[in-house]
């Protein structure tokens, strides 16, 4: 039976209410009252639950369909303006005794090169991030409690914030890895962790168990019940997302908005970020096994919907998408890209051939281009990190962005972050796009005690202090 504030997983993400929420939304997927007061809802901008999402995803008609596009789109532009927030993924160990079927890191691939970094490997790994103008990273680790126990987890995170290479520090580290017990999770607190991130992969338990044979990845309660034990543990930013192509996408889809309904309910904090990967090509995984591929018409409605459904979340796309396709989910909905990603271990530092990669990037431009990138249309790249120094997290976080008022601190700090990273670290082209950018963006600041202390830290920043944040 399905029970939103239950603190059992099969309970809060019940089957019978998926199965019957699919049902529901097939029945009225061609109601046009129906959907019109769906969308007069979505107008509110404040949400909509996963029955509602559910029957605009199935939807198949034009009209509805560039309406939920074109909501997606002021939904984006109200609550984030054109900001893209920038971070690099770092994979710290890809040894793994787990068994996922569709990640090149399962403990049954012998022949994948196991590498597990050391203390001064990750310190070169970050000068070289820093060297690029990073300041937020996602670290990632396999699951194996002998070669990466928490404690080498911990020990990593302090080694990353103590790099002070140059002008560059790595201001906000967020966590991707295994879930774990409470005790861990308020060690990963206490270590200052950004965010911390758990993909469910599937919600389905059948396909769960069946994808996870063997490990302690296996077990589908303790797994889809970690987001809750991390904020037990005093973890008030964590990360959701599921991986497209395991399973029906209307299943995850349903799922994955359940997941956020009951945080919501239960701790009053939803999910920080929702990531939005869809299934690639690795070392031994072929898509082509994965019957349930979703197409890029599909995947393009599906980040418009989460972005209708969840507009105070941020939205996260990796370079599994390529250039083109990540240009068209910017517009609907993203507000967060990984630039310059490498996705094996040790591979910033030696620039080494991607042989330990967890997934094949389509996306290879360098940070630099993909910062002038997103000039050129108009975004504004931002390296902020400032509500994490701020102690801006949960649901003070939170009410910020429901309340819209969190654009008053984002936005300046945007703009003073891409000043440091165009004074530091940008090729001349992009220096000279965004230094124009920077004075069209300063001019929009309404607030004019805001926009003098932008303009006084510019010309700081200019003279080689760094790191202001409002
Ligand atoms: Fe290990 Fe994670 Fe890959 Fe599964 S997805 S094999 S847990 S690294
Ligand atoms: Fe993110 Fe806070 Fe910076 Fe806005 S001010 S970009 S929410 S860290």
């Amino acid at each position: 039976m399905y029970k939103i504030n239950s603190d059992k997983a099969e309970t809060f993400i019940s089957n019978e209410e998926i199965i019957a929420t699919i049902e529901f939304a097939q029945k009225n997927k061609n109601n046009k009252a129906f959907i019109k007061d769906i969308l007069n809802k979505a107008n509110e901008k404040k949400g909509l639950n996963h029955r509602e999402a559910a029957i605009l995803l199935l939807c198949e008609e034009k009209e509805i369909i560039e309406k939920i596009f074109t909501l997606a789109k002021e939904i984006k532009q109200e609550f984030y303006g054109n900001r893209i927030v920038l971070f690099a993924p770092l994979y710290l160990s890809n040894y793994c005794i787990n068994g996922c079927t569709y990640c090149p890191y399962h403990l049954i691939n012998k022949h994948i090169p196991r590498k597990k970094m050391t203390q001064e490997e990750i310190r070169n790994e970050v000068i070289a991030l820093q060297d690029m103008g990073h300041k937020r990273l996602a670290i990632e680790s396999g699951e194996d409690p002998v070669n990466n126990p928490i404690e080498y987890i911990l020990e990593s995170i302090e080694t990353i914030y103590s790099v002070k290479h140059k002008n560059g520090a790595i201001r906000r580290v967020n966590v991707n890895i295994a879930a774990t017990t409470v005790e861990n999770y308020k060690k990963l607190h206490n270590a200052k962790i950004g965010t911390y991130i758990l993909f469910q992969e599937t919600y389905n338990k059948k396909t769960y168990e069946e994808l996870h044979p063997f490990g302690p990845k296996h077990n589908y309660q303790y797994h889809t019940e970690a987001l809750d034990r991390a904020m037990q543990g005093g973890i008030d930013d964590v990360g959701m997302g599921v991986l497209f192509g395991l399973d029906n996408y209307l299943y995850e889809f349903i799922g994955l908005l359940m997941h956020k309904e009951h945080l919501e309910s239960v701790y009053n904090i939803g999910p920080h970020t929702i990531s939005l990967p869809r299934i690639r090509k690795a070392d031994d995984i072929e898509v082509s096994n994965f019957k349930n591929s979703i197409d890029d018409d599909t995947f393009k409605k599906i980040t418009a919907l989460i972005r209708i459904s969840v507009p105070y979340t941020g939205l996260i796309i990796s370079t599994r998408e390529n250039e083109k396709m990540r240009e068209k989910l910017l517009e609907l909905g993203v507000s967060q890209i990984s630039g310059g990603s490498k996705t094996s271990v040790g591979g910033y530092y030696k620039q080494e051939k991607e042989d330990s990669s967890q997934f094949e990037v389509n996306d290879n431009r360098t940070l630099d281009e993909v910062v002038n990138w997103l000039m050129k249309l108009n975004y504004l790249p931002s390296f902020c990190t400032a509500c994490y120094g701020n102690n801006r997290t949960g649901e003070k976080f939170m009410s910020l962005c429901k309340e819209k008022q969190i654009h008053n601190f984002c936005h300046p700090n945007a703009i003073m972050t891409l000043k440091e990273y165009l004074t530091d670290y940008a090729s001349n082209e992009s220096k000279l796009t965004g230094e124009k950018l920077i004075q069209s963006e300063i001019s929009k600041i309404k607030n004019e005690t805001i926009k003098q202390s932008v303009l006084t830290n510019i010309s700081k920043i200019s003279n080689d202090e760094r790191n202001f944040k409002f």
